[in-house]
């Protein structure tokens, strides 16, 4: 299973990775280590973990949050983008696919930066909120989508003022558009989507990058 985007034609798709993509050796290695696993699909798009680079180095990003880990490749992206004293939180409840993540941030020597919770994130992040640290800079969400706007909300405040989210699979193969799906991922993913629109809190875009990825200012 491959990580094209439905969105762009695959000689579109080919062009775009052969002019613009800057993965590291490591990155790369991750990928295809990735690509042979069952989960493979779940990986997210080398063009986007670039996009997300260059959104997080936009910012300066410093302090940053992760929802939904699998094998560690927007970590380590987003790790490559920090400055030394650069961290990320990293939330996820598997431990066979973060352990796939933690052998390559070790190997790219990123491993110090990041802050790997096994737990569910809706725990993690209510104790970050609890400690009063609302002063992040980016975070990535790409979990699981049932739960998407509890983690929107939740990460909405523990961003600053000024801070970024990106949220993946917003366009959830096309199923949003589609009113006869009525399962529960697709219905948070179009109920999310809807809010953010009209979110007073945020200004966003909804990018036709992958499968679709929010990003999200807080106001
Ligand atoms: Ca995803």
């Amino acid at each position: 299973m491959s990580t094209r985007s439905f969105l762009v034609p695959d000689e579109i798709y080919d062009y775009i990775l052969s002019v613009s993509l800057r993965e590291t050796p490591v990155q790369r290695q991750l990928r295809e280590a990735t690509s042979a696993m069952p989960m493979a699909r779940m990986q997210t798009g080398a063009d986007q973990l670039q996009f997300l680079q260059l959104l997080a180095k936009t910012i300066t990003a410093r302090r940053c949050l992760e929802i939904g880990v699998f094998t560690g490749a927007s970590a380590l992206a987003v790790a490559l983008a920090l400055p030394p004293d650069g961290r990320i939180v990293a939330c996820d409840v598997s431990e066979e696919y973060t352990a796939v993540a933690k052998e390559f941030w070790e190997r790219a020597g990123v491993a110090e930066k990041i802050d790997l919770r096994l737990a569910p994130a809706i725990g993690t992040l209510d104790k970050l909120i609890a400690a009063g640290e609302c002063n992040y800079d980016f975070a990535y969400i790409d979990a699981d989508k049932a739960h998407y706007d509890e983690y929107y909300e939740r990460v909405l405040r523990l961003l600053r003022s000024g801070g970024l989210m990106a949220i993946d699979n917003m366009l959830w193969g096309g199923a949003v558009t589609n009113p006869e799906e009525d399962d529960a991922d697709t219905v948070a993913l179009r109920n999310l989507n809807a809010k953010i629109g009209r979110d007073e809190r945020v200004d966003a875009s909804l990018l036709s990058i992958g499968d679709g990825l929010s990003v999200v200012r807080k106001r």
